[in-house]
């Protein structure tokens, strides 16, 4: 707007000029080879300004011939992509809506408008898996990984495929190549964790988690938690492969990293008490008791004791008790050892008091197994048992992913796979 009124402001002023010129007296003689040309002065200043303005029309001519058909084409691809990141919105919304026909005709046409793989390779992989091309999803997966900008996300994808199709080799290789790639991202280092903890590899598993905690993709208590119970797998193993001393740092670090853990104190105690430390033994598990009474310490205290004497391990149970008088799992303890020394009077005393604060199937057994041993067979017994039938059951080790209650506790549920997910569902003290 501003450049026509200046426009119309200098053609204004050159008019007025030749106007001005016309009306005074003189002529203008050009003389060009043979030709002379006689002319009034405001008459050739107006051919000057008709030839100024020729010169002006020509060039812009000139310039619209020249760039013309390329401003065309940009204005047409700009039209291409914008119709290509259109589609590629529309394939994610209906890849998120579950729609795979739309999520497909979305990413062939972002594909073909957009011409740039590394934003539509992760759309066209997600619509084929959507429409159960597992094999067309994996193709435009590896063909994300030739692409620094779309490798990380084509290992993930990569990485969980191989995981559901149980190919535990490919599954590593894809999450080691994502920790190299990006060490500061979340889920390698959680996920190579998991893959060595599952094959077993308790170490390795650890050191991914050393990692994990080094570069602070996991805070240093979740990562203690979590190494604490790979360490004690590889104590057991290193144990059960006649490797002592192995098995004894292991259980320690478990045990230093996370003294509440109950399988670690467990097994640590029993480990010292193997190789003759009863004193280390005694300590380890007093230290754990305090933080959490389980019946696994419980057992572990007796099973620790220098002396096996009947007599001794009575005496051992009513330190236990002592220490907190408030855990059914301690007076069951030392109601066990007074069965094992026929001491009935005891074994019932502190049975009855266990039942006072967590009655439980097991302790109505035991119970029975008193009443019998002390009185022979008779219908107290059979009121005893059918109490235990009625009786809460005892807590177990549970998984919190799939629910499967274990035996034992471990690194790795069997049912699931998942890794430190299983845990004692409830304190027994009250
Ligand atoms: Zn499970």
């Amino acid at each position: 707007m501003r450049k026509a009124v200046f426009f119309f402001i200098k053609i204004g002023l050159l008019v007025a000029a030749a106007v001005w010129l016309a009306q005074r007296p003189g002529r203008v003689t050009i003389e060009w080879l043979d030709h002379v040309a006689e002319m009034p002065v405001g008459i050739a200043a107006i051919l000057i300004l008709l030839l100024v303005w020729l010169i002006m029309m020509a060039t812009w001519g000139w310039r619209l011939l020249r760039n013309g058909p390329g401003m065309l084409g940009r204005r047409r691809d700009a039209g291409r992509r914008e119709g290509g990141f259109r589609a590629l919105g529309q394939g994610w919304v209906a890849a998120a809506a579950g729609d795979a026909d739309i999520a497909t005709k979305s990413a062939r046409t972002a594909e073909k408008l957009l011409q740039e793989p590394a934003l539509t390779l992760a759309l066209s992989a997600r619509a084929a898996e959507m429409r159960g091309d597992a094999k067309g999803a994996a193709t435009y997966r590896k063909a994300m990984l030739a692409n620094p900008a779309t490798e990380l996300a084509g290992r993930r994808a990569l990485m969980q495929q191989a995981m559901a199709d149980g190919d535990r080799a490919a599954a590593l290789e894809h999450a080691r190549r994502a920790l190299e790639l990006r060490p500061k991202a979340d889920w390698p280092a959680k996920a190579l964790a998991e893959l060595e903890a599952g094959g077993g590899n308790w170490l390795e598993a650890d050191a991914a988690l050393a990692r994990a905690q080094k570069s602070k993709v996991l805070d240093k208590a979740d990562a203690g938690h979590r190494r604490a119970a790979l360490l004690i797998e590889e104590a057991r193993q290193a144990a059960a492969g006649g490797r002592p001393e192995a098995a004894l740092q292991a259980a320690q670090a478990a045990f230093d990293m996370d003294p509440a853990r109950v399988p670690a104190a467990s097994l640590l105690a029993r480990l010292r008490a193997k190789a003759g430390q009863h004193a280390k033994a005694t300590r380890v598990l007093e230290q754990a008791w305090r933080l959490g009474p389980h019946p696994d310490l419980a057992d572990a205290w007796g099973e620790t004791a220098a002396d096996q004497n009947p007599l001794a391990l009575v005496k051992r149970y009513e330190a236990l008790v002592a220490m907190k008088p408030g855990a059914a799992d301690a007076h069951v303890g030392l109601a066990e050892a007074a069965i094992k020394a026929q001491l009935w009077g005891v074994a019932r005393n502190h049975l009855e008091k266990a039942r006072e604060l967590a009655p439980s199937t097991r302790i109505y057994r035991r119970l029975a197994d008193v009443q019998q041993a002390e009185r022979g067979n008779g219908p107290e017994v059979q009121a005893l048992l059918n109490k235990a039938m009625s009786a809460p059951a005892d807590p177990r080790w549970r998984c919190t992913q799939c629910g499967t209650t274990h035996g034992d506790w471990h690194a790795v549920c069997d049912a699931c796979g998942a890794v430190d997910a299983i845990t004692w569902p409830k304190a027994t003290t009250r």
